[in-house]
């Protein structure tokens, strides 16, 4: 039988590991693990996750209704809940504020692919929401599209939100997510990204597969794995843009969407040419 206070502590050192990265500054973030169908533990409002005790922490149902803990519990479980609603084999949520990932959600950057090879096996690509206001309904919903299609979700404007089968998975990729946005805005600053060649990053998707790890980006027909394909439609709604990152395509979607960039570089080196020409 699960031991629900051995529950508890290991999300009190969850927690104590996020305050200590920095992920989680004053009462920001939540932890959440699923003890049965109907049962979550999580933590409550207004705490430091760096100084969590087990009696602390709460326990709700599958529609946040508090069922026991002397706290109130956090107004963002329902975040939590809409993701394991989602994904039954999903025991556990960690949502915190980590900085280089969140600058990332703020600047709605997309996360660019083919930099790292542990980043394409443990996350892929990792899709922006769009923005809601933190608690409410509409909050929950923004994980909707993505959900299904990835094990980290970084929240626009606010932070991340990442989920496993376990405590110690479901804060790993939060950990990996961060640390890999912090070493591209260091080799940004540097002057220079390198990124795979198309090889390179189709031997690194063949051994996640082995691996037993599932990449939506498999499922897409004559998709660059470098590209950020896989949430690209969602950019539209969700504001997102790539500015400061720019992965090559190695083969296109379609061929009319390859035209125009094509077109504007030609454009760009005959204008080149004819300036240089009038000079
Ligand atoms: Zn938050």
């Amino acid at each position: 039988m699960l031991n629900v206070h051995k529950v508890k502590q290991e999300i009190c050192e969850i927690g104590d590991r996020l305050y200590k990265k920095g992920f989680a500054a004053a009462n920001d973030g939540n932890i959440s693990y699923r003890i049965s169908e109907k049962e979550v533990v999580c933590t409550p409002t207004l705490i430091s996750k760096g100084f969590m005790k087990p009696d602390d922490l709460c326990i709700v149902d599958m529609e946040g209704k508090q069922l026991s803990g002397r706290r109130e519990r956090t107004s963002e479980v329902m975040l939590h809940l809409a993701i394991m609603k989602e994904r039954p084999e999903v025991k556990s949520v960690v949502h915190c504020h980590p900085p280089h990932a969140t600058a990332f959600g703020v600047a709605r950057e997309p996360v660019p692919q083919c930099v790292l090879p542990e980043v394409e096996i443990f996350l892929g690509e990792v899709p922006i929401t769009k923005y809601a206001t933190p608690g409410s309904r509409e909050f929950a919903d923004t994980i909707l599209p993505f959900v299904h299609k990835a094990n980290i979700i970084i929240l626009a404007n606010h932070g991340t939100v990442s989920f496993a089968e376990t405590l110690e998975k479901a804060y790993w990729w939060t950990e990996i997510l961060d640390a890999y946005c912090r070493i591209l805005l260091l080799a940004k600053g540097l002057g220079r990204v390198n990124y795979f060649s198309e090889p390179e990053a189709a031997a690194l998707l063949q051994l996640k597969e082995k691996l037993g790890f599932h990449d939506p980006r498999t499922e897409m027909k004559n998709c660059d794995i470098c590209a950020n394909d896989v949430f690209r439609e969602s950019w539209k709604e969700t504001g997102v843009e790539p500015k400061a990152f720019q992965p090559p395509r190695f083969t296109c979607t379609t061929a009319a969407e390859a035209a125009p960039a094509e077109q504007e570089t030609l454009i760009q080196a005959i204008t080149d040419r004819v300036m240089a020409v009038l000079r």
